[in-house]
């Protein structure tokens, strides 16, 4: 094992050495890299503190994952580029595809907006079955081993102390059987709690600054029977907050085997009680339609919290000095507040842009992970701005940069002239959505044609 280490260390053992790669974490942000990189190493060994469940089980290391989770569409899309087939597997599992405006009935700004169909076609299932799908799939990889059980806990040097060339590890059973896996390149997909910054500094290296934005947000799921007699025009029910005066929002979702997933949120420290009470009266302030679709279902499950929603990026990409062959993606990177759905996007999103660059370099790895992390902070900026831009409409909201320049409050304006003109006009709806489903970015909502419709008030 040390002469693995050693190897990776000097990038000694000839260029006809089967490369190895590690994936620290199993999640979405683990999968996604393990895909992405099984067409560039011999090897991809994925190291995960759980045991994973052959199906779609709950685990203790992604106690998220029973809160509803949507794959955006350009998460989507690239699923359907790295994952052929996959989505037609979910669907015959009991996923349900929807469209993006024709399937969703919508209040937003208090008004319930018309549907039409769009031709924008995203899948509705639980996180544990599309998270189990994947595994499955990389299961069947030659190139791909999991080593379940396992917590990872540093990282080891390279000679000369400027490369990361292993990890060290112990199985989860005892602190007996520490050992130490080498790799030609290592990436952190271990979530918000990531101790990257510590092992960084370990190794002689700067801690990343962080930047947080917290709106207070509180999430409450709980899944119900959808009723046999279910005859709405809708797959899916959405009631929007509006900042800064209405902080609630919800949805009710179809998941596999016939279940609805009502979920409700409050930003502003709103948060949405999880005592059947305190559930119901939420679910009533929502609306009538809302509330009479929750009274009409039978529940399966009691209410399940979750709070802790702060957008948070460490910003990896800004350091001066990074070390070789190691990488840091995901929510360990970027944790965005899940109300808009970002998070799996973006994994997938820096996993592609990390493959890019070692294809960019010709396979030669040394200069790879640095620019790699540049290409994360791009892929994560547009969503982070659409995120925090959001949130920091709510009064309660921390942290933030104050942002009162003359670009910013015209910005604020037009956008909210924006989201006036979504309510009205089929066109400034899809732009927008091709923006919030992170298929295009924020400026396309500045092109003439779109400004003209927002300012001019087309009909
Ligand atoms: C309430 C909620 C709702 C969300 N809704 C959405 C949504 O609708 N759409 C969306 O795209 N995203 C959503 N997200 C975000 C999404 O869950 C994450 O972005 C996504 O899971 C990617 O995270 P990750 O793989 O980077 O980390 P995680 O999912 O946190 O996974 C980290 C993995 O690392 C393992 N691990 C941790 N430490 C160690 C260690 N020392 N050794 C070995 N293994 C270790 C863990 O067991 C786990 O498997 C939501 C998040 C929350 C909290």
């Amino acid at each position: 094992m040390n002469a693995m280490i050693a190897d990776a260390a000097t990038g000694a053992g000839g260029a006809n050495r089967p490369r190895r790669a590690l994936v620290l974490g199993a999640s979405m942000a683990g999968l996604w890299t393990a895909r992405v990189l099984a067409d560039h190493f011999d090897e991809v060994v994925v190291l995960e503190r759980d045991r994973l469940p052959e199906g779609a089980a709950p685990r203790a290391g992604v106690p998220q994952a029973r809160q509803y989770h949507v794959l955006l569409l350009r998460g989507l899309q690239l699923l359907r580029e790295y994952f052929p087939g996959l989505e037609e597997e979910l669907i015959a599992a009991g996923a349900v595809p929807f469209d993006i405006t024709g399937d969703v009935k919508l209040r937003s700004r208090g008004k319930w907006l018309r549907q039409f169909p769009s031709g924008q076609q995203l899948l509705s299932c639980s996180r544990l079955l599309l998270e189990a799908a994947m595994r499955r799939r990389l299961r069947r990889d030659a190139r791909i081993r999991f080593v379940e059980g396992v917590e990872v806990t540093g990282l080891v040097a390279g000679s000369g102390g400027t490369r990361v060339a292993g990890v060290r590890y112990h199985t989860r059973a005892g602190a007996g059987s520490a050992a130490e896996l080498g790799g030609d390149l290592i990436v952190d997909a271990l979530g918000r709690r990531s101790p990257t910054p510590a092992w960084l500094q370990e190794l002689g290296y700067a801690p990343p600054e962080e930047s947080v934005v917290d709106s207070f947000l509180g999430y409450v799921t709980r899944r119900y029977r959808r009723p046999a007699n279910f005859a709405g025009d809708w797959r899916m029910l959405l009631i929007t907050a509006t900042a800064p005066h209405d902080p609630r929002g919800g949805l009710i979702f179809p998941e596999e085997n016939g279940v609805w997933v009502v979920m409700m949120a409050g930003a502003n420290k709103d948060y949405p009680p999880t005592d059947e009470a305190g559930f119901d009266a939420f679910a009533r302030s929502l609306g009538p339609e809302y509330y009479a679709a929750v009274q009409a279902a039978e529940p399966i499950s009691a209410p399940i919290g979750y709070r802790g929603t702060d957008s948070r990026w460490r910003h990896y990409e800004k350091l001066d000095r990074w070390p070789e062959r190691y990488v840091v993606l995901g929510d360990a990177f970027c944790g965005f507040n899940p109300i808009y759905g970002q998070g799996m996007t973006v994994a997938a999103l820096s996993a592609v842009a990390l493959g890019e660059e070692i294809a960019r370099a010709g396979g030669q790895l040394d200069g790879v992970a640095a620019r790699a992390e540049r290409a994360f902070g791009k892929a994560t900026e547009g969503a982070w701005l659409l995120a925090t831009g959001a949130d920091l409409e709510w009064p309660e909201t921390v942290g933030g940069a104050s942002s009162n320049g003359l670009a910013d409050r015209f910005g604020r304006w037009y956008i909210d002239k924006l989201l006036d003109a979504v309510g009205r006009d089929e066109q400034v709806r899809l732009a927008f959505n091709e923006v919030n489903q992170l298929v295009k970015p924020a400026t396309s909502l500045f092109a003439p044609s779109v400004m003209a419709r927002v300012l001019l008030a087309f009909p």
